[in-house]
């Protein structure tokens, strides 16, 4: 495919754009000395470009995509419509509080609906995302620990199955993480938790259900076990589609938690548009929250500071119209819709898991929640295809592939999440690719190893193109 600066022609151009009827003004020095070398292309041509680029992508419009711990289902478009209303796009964030009291509401009625389905007492919408939910939420540990004049507590216990970022946020908050082993049903290994903590122990970081989509049997030890030591204990909600409705983490003994609305509630996902980490704490955390919170007062929804404010994490109320789209999620849903949502999300998985595991070896748990690994190590081991493999020819049946090699425990997984909002049908043609490919494996392994065979790029060096991305065209000469 042609890049913009190939298919330039000089002279060509956007030709319905009018003569420019305001005089010329001189800037002298400061105009620049040579025109910008822009594309010159036709209007057309521009559209054709951009089309074929976006045909180049996989979303969640044009097949299956259960890329696992992601989240990655079909959010309702009312949402997307309501989330323009003038009402929200056209305000100013330095509006006075009097002239903006719907949006004010929406974010105290998203907060305290948010606090209820996860067990907490007090939220803030202010984080931008999970990883900076989790920043926010060991800010409030540490504020804790600080404000009792305890400050040997400098460890976070993290299991070895969490998502990377729950490591990298303890130590972007100047902790030394400590990791523990998961025992042999996938679940946190209790001797080594109780060996771990001390009194250098600020906190436990954990997801349950945990990465290989397992809900944790003994959280209510867990959560002792840390509070016991003097610790508190964090949790990461990104899981939280499997057990809305069902299970809170503030009953499990959790002091604080985030939520991805990108993930559970409605907030299209994947294209580094905006997310949100909303933050929930109970009362005792929740002088230290970020400000400015929104209250019910006297005259109506105002903003507030609390007391030992750890400052803002943000601009603003965090990332607002991702707010109002969980709001209308929330509340379309409903108090039965919530928990259904969930129970089909753990449904879809349980049906895929079982439909798989007679070809695919499903190391931990004979069910699951709303996601589970496959380990391909047995396939590779028997023909040489990998989980890589796999997921590459996944492309030319138009499936996006589950997450691949995470979490890191599992050394050929394939983490696999379908959501509540695929149908049956869908599950099933899955399951015939899985198999057909499985067959492929045992015939033809080199096609795998080839794959995939109808898209544009196929196996880039992922390495360099994160590490050195070319972001400018390079001119010839250059
Ligand atoms: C996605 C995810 C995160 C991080 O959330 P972001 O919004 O991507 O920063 C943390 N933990 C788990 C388990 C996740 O799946």
């Amino acid at each position: 495919m042609q890049l913009l600066f190939e298919r330039s022609k000089p002279g060509r151009r956007l030709s319905l754009i009018a003569e420019c009827d305001v005089p010329a003004v001189d800037f002298g020095d400061a105009t620049r000395a040579q025109a910008p070398r822009l594309p010159q292309i036709s209007e057309v041509d521009l559209g054709r470009h951009y089309t074929e680029l976006a045909k180049q992508t996989h979303g969640v419009n044009d097949g299956f995509y259960p890329l696992g711990s992601c989240t990655m289902k079909y959010n309702p478009r009312i949402n997307e419509e309501l989330s323009q209303l003038p009402g929200f796009t056209g305000i100013h964030p330095l509006q006075p509080a009097e002239s903006a009291q719907g949006c004010l509401e929406v974010i105290a009625r998203t907060g305290e609906m948010l606090a209820e389905i996860t067990g907490m007492d007090e939220m803030t919408l202010q984080p931008a995302a999970g990883a900076h939910g989790e920043f926010t939420g060991l800010q409030l540990i540490r504020a804790y620990h600080l404000d009792r004049g305890d400050a040997k507590r400098t460890k976070i216990i993290v299991p070895d199955s969490a998502h990377g970022t729950n490591p990298a946020s303890a130590v972007m908050v100047g902790f030394d993480v400590v990791a523990v082993p998961s025992n042999a049903q996938g679940g946190v290994d209790l001797e080594a938790l109780k060996a771990a903590v001390g009194e250098d122990t600020a906190g436990l970081m954990l997801t349950n259900p945990n990465t290989l989509g397992l809900f944790d049997p003994n959280i209510l030890e867990i959560t002792r076990i840390i509070h016991e030591a003097g610790g508190l204990c964090y949790y990461d909600g990104a899981n939280l589609n499997a057990v809305m409705g069902h299970a809170r983490p503030g009953d499990m003994g959790f002091d604080c938690v985030h939520v991805n609305l990108h993930k559970t509630f409605s907030t299209p996902h994947g294209g580094g548009g905006p997310g949100s980490g909303p933050v929930g704490c109970k009362d005792f955390l929740a002088k230290f929250l970020p400000g400015p919170l929104v209250k019910k007062g006297e005259e109506g929804y105002e903003f507030f500071t609390p007391e030992a404010s750890m400052g803002r994490v943000r601009s603003f109320y965090g990332n607002f119209l991702v707010v109002v789209r969980a709001l209308a999620y929330i509340l379309t849903l409903g108090k039965e819709g919530i928990p259904e949502a969930s129970a089909n999300a753990v449904l879809n998985a349980n049906y895929l898991l079982h439909r798989l595991c007679d070809e695919f070896s499903i190391p931990y748990g004979d069910s699951c929640m709303h996601e589970f690994v496959i380990d391909v190590e047995p396939l590779k081991h028997e023909t040489g295809a990998s989980a890589m493999d796999v997921a590459k020819r996944m492309l030319d049946f138009g499936v996006h592939p589950p997450t691949m090699y995470f979490p890191l425990i599992v050394h050929e997984a394939l983490m696999v999440e379908p959501t509540e909002t695929e149908s049956p049908e869908t599950l099933d043609a899955f399951v015939e690719i899985l198999r057909s490919i499985y067959d492929e494996a045992q015939t033809d392994g080199e096609l795998l190893h080839q794959a995939p065979f109808t898209r544009f790029i196929g196996r880039p060096d992922e390495v360099t193109a994160a590490r050195k991305p070319l972001l400018r065209y390079q001119f010839d000469g250059e």
